[in-house]
């Protein structure tokens, strides 16, 4: 049996009264003895302070329980969390009750009959047992005989309530005699309970956390991605294990800017530095590619998806995700050759075909003419003259020269293009699916692109594919012209712009080899200064352009590199223009 009236016996079963009362400095003490009021403050504070420092749940509700245990007099309490998918009351901490009593009550379900634990917990309201003995609700229950075992009489019991509204936990008091609580056991009851609700939830919400930060870390082994944050003004990094795992820095390594550079791919620094540059000086969430030397010579290429929060002080920081892509972008790259000597040899076998037929084509007809020229020189050249044979074979000249002409006049038909159709056009729109379409092909090839759209642009008229297959022509150009370039960033500049006359302007600018002295020969047909140019898309880009009533010029840029730009009005044309590009057409 537990004696509990014995004072050796209250000592062990926590702080005494005379504990909290010296936590006062001493003199104050002799002047003022701190009342149960101030007692009760300074024991919550102190548990307040436990559970903000993050101390184990048990520990904090073993405290809790020898708190109210000095506090309300002769009594044991514990604290039972209710496990609702058995369910069964569970011991979080019962410090001054023995395990005899405390397993078995553990083991019970928690149903409405099952002891005023369980009760409390199924109600959701304190369940008050003054008498166990004699109390009719509990004789035939597995608590009653536990309750008499122990020489325990009265049990009062409080729900301990989550803070969105569910029953987590009970906090019980039990003592050896009948007892009803008094006011102030009541008071302090309740806010015990407020107390271990709090403690509970912290516990849970940390153990959550606890769970969230495993599965993260599993899920970043899984997927080969880590995460970052990044604090812009003091440049504080936070990394993720993985993410030290994928630069292959060790943990205790502090991370700046330096080190991560230090381990970029030499060729993509300045790739680099411009995307940390502008996160920098324009917040904003961005997406790009870049490459790691490692010590071994690999190459490793990551992709990282950084989104920009302002912290409670509205200094910018950015949380990332960064993912290793080295085995995706391999056999992108490996399918891309594929295709592209796929293409080139559909390409080469298309034109062999195509020339075949021309050849055949017009070949027919000329040999013919050759031969019947002849023919006729000789008809002319006997004495006398076989002037009718001569005027047969002429006409058969004749004949054979239309036929070559019709060849001619089919082929042109063939390749002749279609008016364009007219709809109205964003251009910012269309320019951005390009940039979004071409992007990972770009920034493979190291191009910083840079798009500056004005917000003000009028929609245009015309054909949106084919203004689009300008862009990407200008584009591809761009990047074509800058990719021997090594010396300097590979910067690239979309800009739209408004223009007077009710036009607007797009004009891409790259800092490239540059444009040699004859501009107008690069908008030549077939003009090309490439070993795999087709030298058309120039031409047909320009004559896109026209098409669309506009101008595409070429002109050498101040510093290194040219831009190309075109200009298109905003109206649709007159009817009667639109009918006169047809005819040309
Ligand atoms: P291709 O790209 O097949 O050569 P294009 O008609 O598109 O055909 O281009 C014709 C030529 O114009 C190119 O071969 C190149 O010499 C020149 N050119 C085009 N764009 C640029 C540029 N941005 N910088 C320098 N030269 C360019």
């Amino acid at each position: 049996m537990l004696d509990l009236t014995s004072t050796s016996e209250q000592k062990t079963l926590g702080r005494s009264r005379r504990e909290y009362r010296m936590e006062k400095p001493p003199a104050q003490r002799r002047k003022q003895q701190p009342g149960p009021a101030a007692l009760q403050v300074a024991g919550i504070n102190g548990l307040l302070q436990m559970i903000a420092a993050g101390r184990e749940l048990p520990d904090v509700l073993g405290v809790l329980c020898r708190f109210v245990e000095a506090m309300a007099g002769v009594c044991h309490c514990g604290v039972y969390l209710i496990d609702w998918s058995g369910p069964k009351l569970r011991n979080a901490a019962a410090t001054s009750l023995p395990a005899t009593f405390n397993d078995p009550l553990c083991g019970l379900p928690v149903r409405c009959e099952g002891g005023p634990c369980a009760s409390a917990a199924c109600l959701g309201t304190q369940v008050i047992v003054e008498d166990v003995e004699t109390d009719p609700l509990w004789q035939g229950s597995a608590f009653r005989a536990l309750a008499a075992l122990h020489q325990i009489r009265s049990c009062w019991s409080t729900p301990i309530w989550s803070a969105a509204g569910e029953v987590v936990a009970v906090f019980a008091v039990v003592q050896h005699q009948p007892a009803r609580p008094t006011a102030p056991q009541q008071a302090l009851m309740g806010l015990a309970a407020h107390v271990a609700g709090i403690a509970i939830e912290r516990a849970q919400h940390a153990l959550a956390l606890k769970r969230t930060h495993a599965y993260l870390a599993q899920a970043q082994r899984l997927s080969v991605a880590g995460s970052f944050c990044w604090r812009v003004a003091t440049d504080e990094f936070v990394w993720s294990e993985q993410l030290y795992h994928i630069f292959g820095f060790n943990q205790a390594e502090r991370v700046t800017l330096e080190l991560m550079a230090s381990r970029v791919h030499p060729e993509d620094v300045p790739l680099f530095n411009d995307a940390m540059e502008r996160a920098r000086n324009t917040p904003g969430d961005f997406e790009y590619e870049h490459r790691l030397l490692m010590p071994d010579g690999s190459v490793k290429y990551l992709y990282l998806a950084v989104h920009a929060i302002f912290d409670q002080y509205n200094q910018l920081e950015y949380i990332g995700a960064v993912q290793d892509v080295t085995q995706r972008r391999l056999s992108e790259e490996a399918l891309s050759k594929a295709r592209s000597e796929l293409a080139h040899v559909a390409r080469m076998m298309g034109l062999g075909a195509l020339t075949a037929s021309i050849a055949h084509e017009v070949n027919q007809p000329l040999s013919g003419i050759v031969t019947n020229a002849s023919t006729c020189l000789r008809m002319l050249a006997t004495n006398p003259p076989n002037v009718d044979i001569a005027r047969e074979t002429a006409r058969r000249t004749l004949r054979d020269a239309n036929r070559a002409s019709e060849v001619v006049t089919r082929l042109r038909a063939l390749f002749a293009r279609k008016a364009p159709t007219t709809e109205t056009v964003a251009l910012n729109d269309a320019t951005r699916e390009v940039i979004a379409l071409s992007l990972s092909g770009l920034q493979r090839r190291r191009v910083i692109l840079q798009p500056i759209l004005a917000e003000d642009l009028p929609p245009v008229m015309g054909d949106r594919v084919q203004l689009q297959q300008v862009i990407l022509n200008l584009l591809l150009n761009a990047a074509d012209a800058m990719s021997g370039i090594e010396d300097r960033p590979r910067q690239l500049l979309v800009r739209t712009e408004r223009e007077a006359g009710n036009r607007v302007r797009l004009s891409v600018q790259d800092s490239g080899i540059g444009l040699g002295a004859e501009t107008a020969q690069l908008f030549e047909p077939f003009y090309t200064t490439k070993s795999e140019g087709m030298g058309i898309g120039l031409s047909v880009s320009r004559f896109i352009i026209e098409s669309h009533r506009g101008d595409l010029t070429a002109r050498q840029n101040e510093g290194p590199g040219a831009t190309f730009s075109f200009s298109i009005p905003c109206e649709p044309p007159s009817p009667t223009a639109a009918v006169r590009q047809m005819r040309v057409l």
